[in-house]
């Protein structure tokens, strides 16, 4: 039908902005001065793939009177050369579409969920998850991706913990930049860059009781000096997209925060890309209470700053008309539609909009490699009491149990449509496969789903446990219980996964349990009566093979966790760069017996505590395991006055006594004592993965910008405060080696 529509490119239309050698504004500005109003308000509009009879028909007509800008959710290479055919050969000015969707970990090959990715402190991995993605993506058409997620995020019952980087500002900050790196490639133009989305702007991770959508309390100085940088960082690496989030902060949603959309984004960050509302939620500001009814919502997120509008569909409705009445000025809808043609005319889309990426790239071997090392790298030890692990390859028998051991879509996590779980290898099968042939290998589930509440299964596991030599136990959460509108009371074992554990572990033999999870569960009694944990942030399609290999040493765990672990859901949020109280934590006892006075009282200061918990968490951030056996020792700075220019040099000896080859990410932590807000008590400001051989020492090197102290203080600019400092390096967020340094003028 659609190719043989007339297509007007030829008639009088001035064609500079199709000429590749002309500057990008020149081009910009060039298709600008042509455009219709309702060429205009087209670009704007973002709309999702739609279905029913005759949908596909009603799409090319809309694509080729310029109505629309953008298109999610196209399943197919096919599709969306056909619907690009119509874009470029049967609309007026013949300007590209802009193919959308959420490749949040992954696209065919998935790698572990945003959090366990960030778990693996290996920026370089992380970088090349995201070019696997976009290659893998761009093979049918894809364009833009909905990611990174670079949402702070301090409390596990909020279910989109999962697709973020943890509680971390540096450690957020440092994977917001590998991954737009690895999205969007050395070169926008090559055929698998793809436009990556800083997402959610801004504040959504801080969701009241972590419930999604919720409003959020951010004060302006909280909102710079925790949720903004990561998002400052991904407009310095070049991120072509924003998304605003669905939250109000302080009641303004994000879709009309002009302060958030123009003042911070465009003038303070000099951003020139676009940024796109989440889903429907310009429209949503009539049900926030902010707008009147969708025209005003229109009116609003528009001149605030929110350029295209994701399938709620105001702009199209109603901005002419907004136009016409004056109440929206032609100049901010020129704005908007520059910034879109800007990241089209960047993406080289004029030129090469058809998909230029081969299919034979999706699970190309290197991928699937890629994806299992960062399964591994993003797997945390949390207990190995004993030497239990690694497992012994001369072991006769193990018993594979738990409802997460065979579960090869949920492995995949939140955000993983296009993974296949025939394509994904669980601990189970990685087990048999390698393995099979060298030991017995029983499997018996316990139970059949992470939810099932039905004992039945639990006596035939725990029979099986009677006769092997090793217990496998992987429980946790099926995918569909973390992510979007997935939130969680409680975030303890769910169904009969604890009493499965109880069990086994009555039976006496080694019991080694690996959760697989979107989020921080509470397992203080799992892991009470485990004698080894391993902790996997959902971790896709090799997450099995990775499993086997930190199981029986091919691999010594190196993960951290990037998030705290509560020991209770009452302590939340409970992370570690909280601020001091005024009072000693010394002196006080805790008035329930089985819980000691402990940290809090030491590096840390006069944090605040509970008592039936006292003062520390379950684990801390930055916490994890290997099979060495790590020491700090003689940590040592160059000087001990820095001026705000100066580069602060951190030594450190980090020694591994044990009796393996491991890797060790060494961390580096900074308080300023006294500043004229208060600080936090510890912030990350630095890490390295060293890997070392039994036995052997090594100096670590940090390189700290004296800059990369500065905060916003009370009069709300960005600045470094002279003043004394306290410096540590360490394997987590509890470490105690320290010395102190002072800023002067
Ligand atoms: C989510 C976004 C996502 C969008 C498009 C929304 O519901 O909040 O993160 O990118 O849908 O699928």
């Amino acid at each position: 039908i659609l190719m043989t529509q007339s297509c007007g490119k030829s008639g009088d239309v001035d064609s500079l902005y199709r000429d590749p050698s002309q500057p990008v504004e020149a081009r910009v500005n060039n298709l600008l001065s042509q455009m219709t109003l309702e060429e205009k308000i087209g670009q704007l509009n973002q709309l999702s793939m739609p279905y029913g009879e005759g949908a596909f028909e009603n799409l090319c007509d809309a694509v080729s009177r310029g109505e629309v800008g953008s298109l999610l959710n196209v399943p197919t290479a096919a599709l969306s050369d056909s619907l690009q055919r119509v874009a470029m050969d049967s609309s007026r000015l013949g300007i590209p579409l802009l193919l959308a969707r959420d490749v949040i970990h992954g696209y065919k090959t998935v790698f572990p969920i945003p959090l366990g990715q960030a778990a693996t402190f290996d920026t370089a991995l992380v970088k090349l998850g995201a070019r696997i993605a976009a290659t893998e993506a761009s093979s049918d058409g894809i364009r833009w991706t909905f990611a990174p997620m670079i949402d702070i995020a301090r409390d596990p019952r909020w279910g989109r913990i999962a697709e973020g980087c943890g509680e971390d500002v540096y450690l957020t900050s440092v994977m917001a930049k590998a991954m737009v790196d690895g999205f969007q490639g050395d070169d926008l133009t090559s055929p698998s860059s793809i436009a990556a989305c800083a997402k959610h702007f801004a504040g959504y991770g801080a969701s009241e009781a972590g419930r999604d959508y919720n409003s959020t309390y951010i004060t302006e100085r909280q909102l710079r000096n925790v949720y903004l940088p990561p998002f400052e960082e991904a407009c310095k690496a070049g991120c072509l997209t924003y998304m605003s989030s669905f939250n109000d902060n302080d009641g303004v949603p994000s879709s009309g925060n002009k302060h958030l959309l123009t003042d911070i984004l465009r003038g303070d960050w000099g951003f020139d890309g676009f940024v796109v509302s989440d889903w429907a939620s310009v429209n949503e500001m009539v049900s926030h209470g902010f707008c009147s009814d969708p025209k005003d919502a229109a009116m609003k997120g528009l001149t605030a700053g929110l350029d295209m509008e994701m399938v709620s569909g105001t702009y199209i409705r109603y901005l002419k008309e907004l136009v016409e009445e004056g109440k929206v000025s032609i100049d901010d809808i020129d704005r908007s539609v520059a910034n879109i043609l800007r990241v089209k005319f960047k993406l080289g889309l004029f030129e090469n909009p058809y998909t230029g990426t081969p299919q034979s790239v999706k699970y190309d071997k290197a991928h699937l490699a890629a994806a299992r090392q960062s399964a591994a790298e993003g797997t945390v030890m949390l207990k190995n009491d004993n030497g239990t692990l690694p497992l012994s390859a001369d072991i006769k028998r193990i018993l594979v149990t738990g409802p997460m051991a065979d579960a090869p879509h949920d492995q995949l996590g939140t955000w993983a449509f296009d993974g296949e779980k025939d394509s994904t290898v669980t601990v189970l099968d990685a087990l048999r496969d390698i393995y099979g042939d060298k030991m017995q290998i029983i499997y018996e589930p316990g139970l059949g789903y992470s939810r099932d509440k039905n004992t039945a299964g639990i006596a035939k596991a725990v029979n099986a446990a009677r006769n092997a030599d090793a217990v496998i136990a992987v429980v946790g959460e099926e995918a569909i219980l973390s992510g979007e509108a997935h939130s969680l009371a409680d975030i303890n074992l769910l169904g009969a996964q604890g009493e499965l554990i109880e069990a086994l572990s009555r039976t006496g033999k080694p019991l080694v349990t690996v959760f697989i999870a979107g989020r921080p569960l509470t397992i203080a009694k799992q892991v009470e009566e485990s004698d080894a944990v391993l902790y996997s942030f959902h971790p896709g399609t090799m997450g099995g093979p990775a499993i086997a290999d930190l199981l029986f040493g091919v691999v010594s765990p190196s993960g951290k966790l990037p998030v705290t672990f509560p020991k209770s859901v009452g302590q939340i949020p409970v992370y570690y760069s909280e601020k001091n109280t005024g009072r000693p934590a010394s002196g006080h006892e805790t008035l329930l017996n089985d819980i000691p006075a402990e940290a809090g009282q030491t590096s840390l200061g006069c944090t605040s505590y509970y008592l039936d918990a006292g003062f520390g968490p379950l684990f801390p951030f930055g916490y994890g395991l290997s099979y060495g056996d790590f020491s700090y020792s003689d940590l040592a700075i160059d000087k001990s006055s820095y001026g705000v220019d100066d580069t602060i040099k951190a030594t450190v000896t980090l020694s591994n006594n044990g009796k393996r080859e491991a890797t060790e990410v060494a961390q580096l932590y900074v308080r300023d004592m006294v500043g004229s807000v208060t600080r936090p008590v510890k912030e990350l400001k630095g890490f390295k993965r060293v890997t070392l051989a039994p036995g052997e020492s090594t100096q670590v090197t940090f390189e700290l910008p004296v800059s990369e102290l500065a905060f916003y203080g009370l009069e709300m600019e960005r600045k470094v405060e002279p003043g004394d400092f306290t410096l540590w390096i360490g394997g987590d967020s509890d470490c105690t080696l320290s010395t102190s340094f002072e800023v002067t003028q």
